[in-house]
């Protein structure tokens, strides 16, 4: 599929869902693509890109913010402690913010560096050991922590497991969001995103379908 094919999708997805068009922003995910489809994409005229490594991210966008102007860039990967003040200079939002340990960094940089980008918290909804994320019954706590240090959260991502019905899992972010009176859900993939449309999802992080398959790093 092209980029102008998925927002054909996204629209028709919001019209379905009885939302209103650009509800649902779509975030090329443009992580260990070729620098030349990434720029198809930029020449097209998208903005809002993701990348889930902060050290590639640093590779390639501080030269691509000089030539292309106005762009987005979010992490929607995990982040070590260490690489939060690089991940403060890059990006414009974090999506995978998932550990009380994070919170703190992030407070304390917002302190030193004067911004802190906008904010939203992994939820780990398939309670699945291997991945990050709060645990569904940890979440308003942690939600509460967090606002409690001044962060900017504006909402709840997850990743559902690949095996599951993503749908359960859309749901109960939802939930938790509107319980917290959280308005941002990024949630929906390549497969399913349409999906997540219509439960919701203000933020979905498509890759693939836009780029082609991943180049698989050796
Ligand atoms: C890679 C990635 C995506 C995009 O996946 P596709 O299936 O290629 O659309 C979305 N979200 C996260 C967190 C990712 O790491």
């Amino acid at each position: 599929m092209s980029l102008s094919e998925i927002q054909d999708s996204v629209r028709k997805a919001e019209a379905n869902a009885h939302r209103p068009s650009g509800s649902a922003r779509l975030i090329a995910v443009s992580k260990v693509q070729p620098i030349d489809r990434v720029e198809a994409v930029l020449d097209a005229g998208h903005r809002l890109f993701g990348e889930n490594r902060v050290q590639e991210a640093a590779g390639k966008w501080p030269e691509l913010k000089e030539r292309f102007e106005g762009v987005q860039l979010h992490l929607i990967g995990p982040l070590q402690s260490n690489k939060a003040r690089q991940a403060f200079e890059l990006f414009d939002a974090i999506h995978s913010l998932d550990r009380g340990k994070l919170a703190k960094t992030f407070a304390r940089l917002s302190q030193e560096v004067g911004h802190c980008p906008d904010l939203l918290i992994q939820v780990n909804t398939g309670e699945e050991p291997q991945k990050a994320g709060i645990l569904p019954s940890d979440a308003d706590a942690f939600i509460k922590e967090a606002r409690g240090m001044d962060l900017p959260i504006k909402g709840l991502m997850c990743i559902p497991p690949v095996e599951e019905e993503a749908s359960l899992h859309f749901a109960l972010l939802a939930k938790i969001a509107e319980r917290n009176g959280l308005s941002e859900l990024s949630m929906g993939m390549s497969a399913d995103f349409e999906k997540a449309i219509s439960f919701g999802a203000t933020y979905i992080r498509v890759g693939s379908a836009i780029f082609g398959q991943r180049v698989p790093t050796p």
